[in-house]
């Protein structure tokens, strides 16, 4: 990263993560490493280390970088874990969990969006273990199941079946639950047949759209 970059990353944790008490070592200490200029399109290329979400191709959004930190660290992944992410998005927040150390698989409905996110990521994680999938990421990816970790990043009207299916014993999943419009970032964590649940934050994300989401 140049001089200008680094030092807004720096100052994007301080005021915006430690500020709100994300404390987790790992999580600040990604979120300041990874460029996150180079997710955004250029024309708001100058508010990449704002505090809001900004948009992307397609009408879809990459999340305020409080909002990737908060799921980040709900999600306590330690390196090596078998991580599923659902909407990739501009891969920004794929791009924090391989930086953990996570094997990734991450899927995303836009072709045009994975494309995108695919080039970024082998320049900013060149080597991480990431697989891209382009599909309706509510039924998830049984070919790899299951996962240690699911983190959905879209909004979602319930818990999808296939996430339910695909967890790991134990395993945890974050995703934002609610209407079209605010939803909660919930956690569910998984013992044997019990899904215990937790609200966390108020969000608002992007529909998931998909045969386990929400309708077109
Ligand atoms: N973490 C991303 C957030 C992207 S917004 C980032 O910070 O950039 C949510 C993404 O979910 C959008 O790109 C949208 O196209 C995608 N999406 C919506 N429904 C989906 C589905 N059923 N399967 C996979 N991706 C989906």
């Amino acid at each position: 990263m140049n001089d200008q970059a680094k030092s807004a990353a720096r100052r994007m944790v301080q005021t915006q993560l430690l500020a709100r008490n994300i404390s987790d070592p790992a999580v600040l200490g990604v979120m300041e490493a990874i460029p996150r200029h180079l997710f955004i399109p250029e024309a708001t290329i100058e508010q990449a280390y704002s505090d809001h979400a900004l948009p992307t191709a397609g009408g879809q959004t990459i999340s305020q970088p409080y909002i990737v930190a908060r799921m980040t660290e709900l999600l306590a992944v330690r390196p090596g874990q078998r991580v599923l992410e659902v909407g990739t998005g501009s891969g920004y927040q794929t791009a924090i969990l391989a930086r953990l150390g996570a094997h990734i698989v991450t899927i995303e409905r836009s072709p045009e969006l994975a494309g995108l996110a695919e080039a970024v990521l082998a320049e900013v994680c060149p080597g991480a273990a990431i697989q891209m999938v382009v599909a309706d990421g509510t039924l998830g990816y049984p070919d790899k199941a299951p996962y240690d970790r699911i983190l959905v990043t879209a909004a979602a009207p319930h818990i999808p079946k296939a996430h339910k299916h695909q967890l790991a014993d134990p395993g945890r999943l974050v995703i934002p639950l609610g209407d079209r419009h605010s939803q909660t970032l919930t956690v569910i964590d998984r013992q044997g047949e019990k899904f215990a649940v937790a609200d966390d934050i108020a969000c608002r994300f992007v529909p998931l759209v998909g045969e386990d989401g929400w309708g077109e």
